[in-house]
């Protein structure tokens, strides 16, 4: 980057000391190039004009009409002083009016002068009328240009005339006067391939657009830019740990693998399942450390494919482990896994949080001289008191739960990194996942097990509770069970705990005994009578199970066929979706039945109709990526990964595959740039890399 584009930002003409404080301190613009780079985010044609008559429909939003001052008065007192002008075309009236400045207005307006008038029209009472307005000679405008960018700006900007306007009057000299600073830095090969404007004219008609197909190229070729090189960052990153990691090699699938497949799995392997083991197996054999992220919807059999890939590990005398998040997951992994193991006579290990003192020191000396092959736990795996004989596999559900720096815990159990597997249930859009996962091997399984009937989904609202009672109550007469959940809001547990006591009071009012038995479930309560609650219901023992979302993740209850969420708007998407699969496991008719209060505002109404829209998980993560963005679901908001000037990965998805192949056939064609065609792109590369934080934080 030259002299020019670095120059500091007071510098830059028509800025000053004063303002390049308020520039830096309000926005971050602290050289020209920040100047350049701040685009606008939006564009108003000022070659379009409106007549009066259709701006009732224009509320609040800017308008530009032309016409003439048929006559003005000075009204009111005091603060209410203020000056009004009737302003007409051919269709109409509207007032303009003045609190400040009405004399210089008064001036300036001339009756019978053809003026273009510009601003937002508001409603006073009954009648029209627009505030403020920008308001020209109409023989003035004629040589102004069609499009006007509109920049954001803020308080303080504006108290220094750097409002929408003020900003302009810099950026558009600046534009003018950058041309030949800002030279090309993708080969011209791409250029042509992708048919790319140059950068220097994407940047002049970001600023100085002559028309709505330039803006589109200069935001086309902006954020194919931006991420192409996103993209070459990961690939080349991705190369770096591949080279760097040797993994464990498992030369064979196993004499467990080989007996439980033949003789003991529980159903045949739908061909996605099938298709990932391989992937698994494959890494596997490959001598480097497999790194994987298997996604598959709620109740896709994850599960199966983590154990069967952990007797990989097994056979080739190597131990496995399983971590998640909560203990009654951890719980019913180590049910799971021990009843479909016992005919191996492979004994599972479990160890949490409440394991006691005496038997942690029997688990952590067998773990220790290697009696025990395969363990289940939380996060109480991860203490360094816990040593393995030789951790080979490690398999993690619910990624989203875990904190980076946890897993490198794992990573140092043995000599060399154990192969992990991190399973999550939020299925990550594939945009998401191609550009964060970019380093990490992505598996997906996208078909459910055979013979599962789609969960019928119904909002009601609570003027319509009854209903969803009836719903219920016809339920549990055909012998089934059901979930009622409330919110849980970490900012006041308390009020989610009363929320939650007047619900069950409510609740046991309605189902009362000895027709119905209800079981309650909460984070306050001591594990063991968590517990105890659970295994009521997980008997049948009781008919409803309220709840908070303590019971989001894994329980496995197939009689259970309604999934009753209260303050549903309260719930985000993923989070809706993880409580829906908890039913429709068993073979009969499932429900989910989402309660709201009669005001949802927008993005909750987007959510549940998304919700009783599909049952795809995938669909509905792109639509969670589309409201939340992607800092906040993959919680990097804060590590400045994600500043990205344009490019939107929700919206920009078919722009991110463009990117990701250039960048793929980049890096075949010329993987260390030293092509002097690309000597450009290896400084530019090289300029990000540097300016970017820590990436080791992802993935
Ligand atoms: P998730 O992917 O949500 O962890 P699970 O592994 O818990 O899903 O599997 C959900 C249910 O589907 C379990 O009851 C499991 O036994 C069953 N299941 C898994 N794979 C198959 C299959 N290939 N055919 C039939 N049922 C299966
Ligand atoms: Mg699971």
């Amino acid at each position: 980057m030259d002299n020019f584009l670095n120059t500091p930002i007071e510098y830059v003409k028509g800025v000053g000391a004063e303002r390049g404080k308020v520039l830096r301190e309000e926005i971050g613009l602290a050289t020209r190039w920040d100047l350049l780079n701040y685009f606008p985010f939006r564009f108003v044609d000022r070659s379009k004009y409106n007549s009066v008559r259709e701006l009732a429909g224009f509320i609040n939003a800017p308008v530009q009409i032309k016409g003439t001052i048929s006559s003005m008065r000075e009204i009111g007192h005091g603060r209410g002083k203020r000056l009004t002008a009737k302003f007409q075309d051919e269709t109409g009236t509207v007032d303009l009016v003045w609190f400040r400045g009405g004399k210089w207005v008064k001036n300036k307006l001339k009756p019978g002068v053809l003026f273009r008038v510009y601003g937002k029209p508001k409603l006073f009472g009954s009648t029209l009328n627009i505030t403020h307005p920008e308001i020209v000679p109409f023989h003035q405008v004629a040589q102004e240009k069609g499009l006007q960018p509109v920049y954001n700006s803020t308080e303080k900007l504006t108290k220094k005339g750097l409002n929408s306007k003020g900003i302009e009057k810099l950026t558009y000299p600046l534009a003018h006067a950058m041309r030949e600073h800002i030279p090309e830095v993708l080969p011209q090969s791409l250029i042509e391939q992708y048919k790319l404007v140059s950068r220097a004219k994407a940047y002049f008609n970001m600023h100085v657009p002559s028309s709505d197909q330039a803006i589109q190229q200069a935001l086309f070729r902006i954020k194919f830019e931006e991420l192409f090189f996103l993209q070459l960052e990961l690939l080349l990153k991705k190369g770096k740990t591949k080279t760097k990691s040797p993994g464990y090699v498992f030369e064979r699938t196993g004499k467990y693998f080989d007996d439980f497949y033949k003789n003991y799995i529980p159903f045949e392997l739908t061909s996605a399942q099938k298709r990932v083991v391989k992937e698994i197996r494959v890494d596997l054999k490959s001598g480097k450390h497999m790194n994987r992220l298997l996604q598959g919807d709620v109740g896709s059999g994850k599960t199966l494919v983590a154990l069967l890939s952990m007797l990989f590990a097994i056979g080739n005398d190597f131990q496995a482990a399983l971590m998640a998040p909560t203990e009654i997951l951890a719980q019913q992994h180590h049910e799971t896994l021990s009843e479909l193991l016992e005919p191996l006579g492979l004994q599972v290990v479990l160890l949490t949080g409440s394991t006691k003192k005496k038997e942690r020191a029997v688990i952590h000396e067998g773990l220790l001289n290697g009696s025990t092959s395969i363990i289940v736990g939380t996060h109480a795996l991860l203490e360094p008191i816990v040593q393995f004989k030789n951790l080979g596999f490690v398999v993690i559900d619910e990624q989203h739960r875990f904190g980076v720096a946890q897993r490198a815990k794992l990573w140092r159990k043995n000599k060399r990194p154990p192969h992990v597997l991190v399973m999550t249930a939020t299925p990550i859009p594939r945009t998401l996942a191609m550009t964060f996962y970019g380093d990490l091997d992505v598996s997906t399984i996208d078909e459910l097990p055979p013979g599962r009937k789609p969960v019928t989904t119904k909002h009601f609202y609570e003027s319509n509770r009854l209903k969803a009672f009836q719903l219920i109550r016809e339920e549990i007469a055909k012998g089934r069970q059901v979930y009622i959940v409330y919110p849980l809001i970490e900012e006041s547990e308390k009020m989610d705990y009363n929320n939650l006591m007047e619900g069950y009071e409510a609740i046991t009012k309605m189902f009362p005994r000895p027709t119905y038995q209800v079981s309650i479930v909460h984070g306050k309560m001591k594990p063991d009578d968590k517990e105890f609650e659970m295994q009521q219901f997980a008997k049948g023992n009781t008919q409803l199970m309220v709840a908070t979302t303590v019971i989001e993740v894994g329980v496995n209850v197939p009689n259970a066929t309604v999934m009753m969420i209260e303050s549903a708007e309260k719930f985000g998407l993923s989070q809706l979706h993880q409580l829906r699969g908890r039913v429709g496991r068993g073979a009969d008719q499932s429900f989910c039945v989402l309660m709201t209060g009669n005001k949802v505002s927008k993005e909750g109404k987007k959510r549940l109709q998304t919700m009783v829209a599909t049952n795809d998980g995938f669909k509905i993560a792109e639509v969670d990526l589309e409201i939340r963005g992607p800092g906040d679901i993959m919680g990097t908001q804060q590590s400045g990964v994600l500043n990205l000037k344009l490019a939107d990965l929700a919206r920009d998805g078919q722009i991110v595959t463009l990117a990701r192949n250039a960048a793929k056939q980049m890096m075949q064609e010329d993987p260390t740039f030293k092509k002097p065609e690309h000597q450009m792109l290896r400084n530019e590369l090289k300029r990000i890399i540097q300016s970017k934080p820590n990436w080791s934080k992802i993935a």
